[in-house]
């Protein structure tokens, strides 16, 4: 195979070499995290006055986790390391209290983070030759904006195409000839199935490669998809804290995805013990951002299962592979690429008077795609033969739903006492997406 390097000097960089490169830059980045009010003090605490105080890639071990309730704590500036004129931009994703994660970007910030996706996106053999569909949100969510700095970055001719409606996404790949596509793996197997519907022949389409990412996804389903659009399919892994895509990116040899080990310090922890695990098992990935300023990230909990290949990759990629997701190690759903947290949808349903005392959420697959479903009982006095009011109360918890999770959701209302009551600890949620990851 003929590998092809953004950064081959940094890519290829021997282990001492990149650890000295982390140690530099991690005191870089301690040095913006104590200038914010959140780490100011807990960094005090731990020790750690200045930069100085950090003289090996150990001492992180020093610095407490952070979790996604400090973000929220820290809600909105607690982590801007930066004056607000010099920044940019703002990401955030939606959370489990209605208090979004934001995280800020000054015009480096900005810069890096395209240099990083420019970095995957070349590393699956894609050049300034391709034509790149971007189907993705765009918005606040950092899928769309993220991939479309990077593909630009190459200097592919990106599509903006957004997420959604088949229809015309077939049109534009016949109209400008796309040759990659970005989007959840869900969408593309939806894709597929809409392309046979509208009777489009795969030939006339120049499709060549496909990123997928934003949710869990099997082998499998990575076989079915490159089956079936015939296209290769390249797994990408990022979360918004750590500025979204570009975090960890599979290579051609399509085993594993490289985390750039110079822009993020992984480790990987019992979620129990928080301690680390050996090499090779499997725990709970914790992340260090290197290559951001406005907003400083210290030992994230990702809350994703995965484990370190322990073998270097075939590309000459020095930079460790993580295995693909394997779950998460809270309650988070990811439905169609959206997280959403059980317990938001219970904030809403139960601030409700119509809803009664027991719910349960369902998610299943519909076709390729994800459909979530909210059983609720009614309260006591909403008469079940009523079905003009159950309409109404279906359609307002439906619509309070939307607006709260961003996820439209199948409504259903069981008269008092009828939804299954469990012994113990209720069982709230019955996800019966198939687990073949
Ligand atoms: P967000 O912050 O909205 O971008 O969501 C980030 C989360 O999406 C991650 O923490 C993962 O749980 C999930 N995620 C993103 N990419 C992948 C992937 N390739 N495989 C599995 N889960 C993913
Ligand atoms: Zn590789």
């Amino acid at each position: 195979m003929n590998f092809q390097y953004w950064n081959e000097k940094i890519e290829k960089m021997a282990r001492v070499d990149l650890n000295a490169l982390q140690l530099q830059k991690l005191k870089t980045e301690i040095g913006y995290a104590l200038r914010t009010s959140f780490y100011k003090e807990r960094l005090i605490k731990a020790g750690i006055q200045s930069p100085d105080d950090i003289k090996t890639l150990d001492d992180l071990n020093k610095i407490p986790f952070t979790t996604k309730d400090d973000l929220r704590d820290g809600f909105p500036y607690g982590f801007l390391s930066i004056p607000k004129e010099e920044v940019i931009r703002l990401h955030a994703s939606s959370g489990t209290t209605g208090i979004p994660t934001t995280i800020y970007f000054n015009k480096d910030d900005i810069k890096n983070w395209a240099d990083y996706m420019a970095r995957c996106i070349y590393a699956t053999g894609s050049t300034k030759e391709d034509v790149f569909q971007n189907m993705i949100t765009y918005g606040l969510f950092t899928g769309g904006l993220g991939f479309h700095q990077g593909g630009e970055e190459v200097g592919m001719l990106v599509i903006p195409a957004g997420a959604g409606n088949t229809s015309r996404q077939f049109k534009m790949m016949q109209d400008y000839g796309t040759t990659v596509l970005h989007a959840t793996p869900s969408f593309l197997l939806h894709l597929e199935t809409k392309m046979k519907e509208a009777g489009i022949a795969r030939e006339s389409l120049h499709l060549k490669r496909a990123f997928a990412g934003a949710e869990p996804y099997s082998e499998d389903t990575r076989k079915r998809i490159e089956a079936l659009l015939k296209v290769d399919v390249y797994n990408s892994y990022g979360l918004s804290e750590m500025n979204g895509p570009g975090v960890a990116f599979e290579c051609q040899c399509k085993d594993g995805l490289h985390i750039w080990e110079d822009g993020y310090i992984a480790e990987i922890v019992n979620p129990d013990t928080l301690l680390p695990v050996k090499n090779g098992e499997t725990g709970e990935l914790v992340l260090t951002i290197l290559c951001r300023e406005a907003t400083p990230i210290l030992r994230y909990r990702t809350r994703d299962l995965t484990s370190f290949y322990t073998e270097q990759c075939a590309c000459g990629r020095t930079h460790r592979r993580l295995k693909r997701i394997t779950g998460r190690s809270d309650d988070m759903l990811i439905i169609n690429g959206v997280n959403v947290f059980p317990s938001q949808i219970e904030e809403v349903i139960m601030g409700m008077k119509e809803v009664g005392n027991n719910y349960l959420i369902v998610v299943e697959k519909d076709g390729a795609l994800d459909k979530l479903i909210v059983k609720t009982e009614v309260s006591e006095g909403i008469f079940m033969d009523d079905s003009r009011s159950l309409n109404a109360i279906k359609e307002r918890i439906r619509e309070t739903l939307q607006a709260s999770i961003s996820i439209n959701p199948k409504v259903e209302l069981h008269e008092k006492g009828t939804l299954p009551v469990s012994e113990g600890k209720a069982v709230r949620v019955n996800d019966t997406r198939p687990k073949d990851v």
